[in-house]
Formats: structure tokens, C-alpha cells, sequence
């Protein structure tokens, strides 16, 4: 048997060619293994690992070694300071996304009470972050995967999120006729070429999460275009893109006639939400 220094020593061996955060990828799956801290690696490098923790370390290493992202293996990931449950059914959440959450909040301050609507929701964590961080508003959450829908409510029960309402709907589809002061989504808007789908933790992610026909915009184009349906004068309509595709998304934008186009910019940088109003009477 061999104690948590060397474990990580040589997990992190293992993982240097296939990943770029290999030592923080191997503490994190011997975490997973211990259920313990990332302190208590710190605080015991000399303790022993029993055989059975062992065992499955390496195997767990294997994967990731194989390429399995870190989230996938230890089945969740944190977002706005909350951990979200996550599976291979759902796509990774990001922190590119927290920009929806900011924007989001910024809007929602000015209200007592709003009804939003998160299309697309995946493991649900921009209905729930939002949700949590206002308990007074309405959130209904959407997603055309059954399974993605069934771990949002896990997510939507551990962060006690009681109000937030589930429909399956591909977008708009199955929503009632009603009105929403914010349209928020992180929808699909990678080209089925894009190089980066070959790469990296995005291969194991689900396609249906991440592309869409027309460059990318196809889904953005339906949302934008229905939302005006479904908006409260005035309302928000705020969608995360690609960080090449702000003039297309502006110009769509434009086409269906809403009112303050702005691109916003995440914090690596780059382009990446677009919000606009609708005041069309
Ligand atoms: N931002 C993600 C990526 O580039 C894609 C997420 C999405 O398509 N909504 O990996």
C-alpha cells in the first residue's frame, strides 16, 4: 500500500499527457475516492490508503487518463458557489456561464417579483442558481431530455428549490401561452465542425448540449424569434453564444426587432452573451 503523497505523485505521472491540470485532477478524484477535503491532502500526504480506495483510484485514474472529464468520474461540479450534480446526460457546467447569472441578477434586483424562464436547462443551473439567489421569483426550467430534466430535479431538491417547474419541451414547443419578464438560455451554438469537439472534455459531453445547424445559430434563431411571443413589454431576452458569433447573434437579433442589442463579455474575455428588449407593441 502505498499513502496519499505517492498516489497523487504517480497519478499525476499518469495523467501529465493526456491532461493540462494533471496533479489538480488526480486530487480531485483521490478526494472523490476518500470523501474527504482537498485540506485533508494536505494535512496527511503519509496516511495509507486502504486497498479497496486504492483499487478504485487507479481505476478512476484510468478514465480520466482515457479522457472522461474530472466532473463525469466524481458526478458533480460547482457553479456560483454550488455544487450541481452532473452526469454524462448533461453538459459540464461552466464559468463562462456565471455572465447569465450576473446579467440575470442585475435585472432581477429591479424587480420584487418576475416569472423567467430557462430554456435549455441541462442539470438546471441557472433555473436553481436563480431560483436560490431569489426566492420571489417564478422559474420555469426546460429541456428536451428526459434525463437531463430528472438530474435538474435531483439539483433542484438539494438546493431546495422547491418552486423552480420542469417542462420537456424543445424550446418554446410545449410552454403555455404566458408571459415572462426574462428569457434566459444556454443553448447549443458549436458548428458540427468546429475542431474543438475533437477535443478535450467536450467529446464526452452530450452533442444535442453543444451543436447546432447553421453555424451554430439555428437554435438561437428559434428562441430569439419565439421569445417575442412570450415576453412582457419591456422584458429581457438574454442568450450565452459562441465568442465569435456577437455580429450574428446582434444581427438576429436585429431581424426580430428587439431593442438594446448588447454583448456582454465573459471573464476570460470573450464575447459571450447577448441581450437584448422587447417593446414591440
Ligand atoms: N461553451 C461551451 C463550449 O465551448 C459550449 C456550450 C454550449 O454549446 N452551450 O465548450
Amino acid at each position: 500500500m502505498t499513502d496519499i503523497q505517492a498516489n497523487l505523485t504517480e497519478a499525476s505521472n499518469l495523467l501529465v499527457e493526456s491532461s493540462d491540470s494533471a496533479l489538480l485532477d488526480a486530487e480531485v478524484i483521490l478526494c472523490y475516492v476518500l470523501d474527504k477535503p482537498r485540506s485533508h491532502l494536505r494535512a496527511w500526504p503519509e496516511k495509507e490508503l486502504s486497498n479497496d480506495q486504492q483499487i478504485q483510484f487507479l481505476s478512476l485514474i484510468k478514465q480520466r487518463q482515457q479522457g472522461t472529464p474530472v466532473s463525469y468520474i466524481t458526478g458533480d461540479r460547482e457553479f456560483w458557489s454550488r455544487s450541481f450534480k452532473v452526469t454524462s446526460d448533461v453538459l459540464i457546467p461552466r464559468p463562462d456561464t456565471e455572465l447569465l447569472i450576473e446579467l440575470s441578477l442585475d435585472i432581477l434586483t429591479t424587480k420584487t417579483k418576475a416569472d423567467i424562464i430557462d430554456l435549455g436547462t441541462g442539470s438546471g443551473i441557472i433555473a436553481i442558481t436563480l431560483a436560490a439567489e431569489c426566492p420571489d421569483i417564478t422559474v420555469i426550467a426546460t429541456d428536451l431530455s428526459q434525463q437531463a430534466l430528472d438530474i435538474a430535479k435531483q439539483n433542484a431538491t438539494t438546493h431546495k428549490t422547491h418552486t423552480v417547474k420542469f417542462i420537456k419541451s424543445s424550446w418554446f414547443e410545449n410552454i403555455p401561452e404566458s408571459k415572462f419578464d426574462l428569457v434566459v438560455s444556454n443553448p447549443p451554438y458549436i458548428d458540427c465542425n468546429d475542431i474543438h469537439l475533437s477535443q478535450g472534455d467536450v467529446r464526452f459531453e452530450p452533442d444535442s448540449a453543444l451543436i447546432a445547424d447553421e453555424n451554430g445559430l439555428k437554435d438561437i434563431k428559434d428562441i430569439a424569434d419565439n421569445a417575442r411571443h412570450y415576453l412582457k413589454q419591456n422584458g429581457t431576452l438574454l442568450i450565452e453564444h459562441g465568442f465569435d458569433q456577437q455580429a450574428a447573434v446582434q444581427a438576429i437579433f436585429k431581424t426580430y426587432k428587439y431593442s438594446k442589442i448588447q454583448t456582454h463579455t465573459d471573464l476570460s474575455g470573450n464575447p459571450r452573451v447577448t441581450s437584448a428588449q422587447w417593446n414591440v407593441k
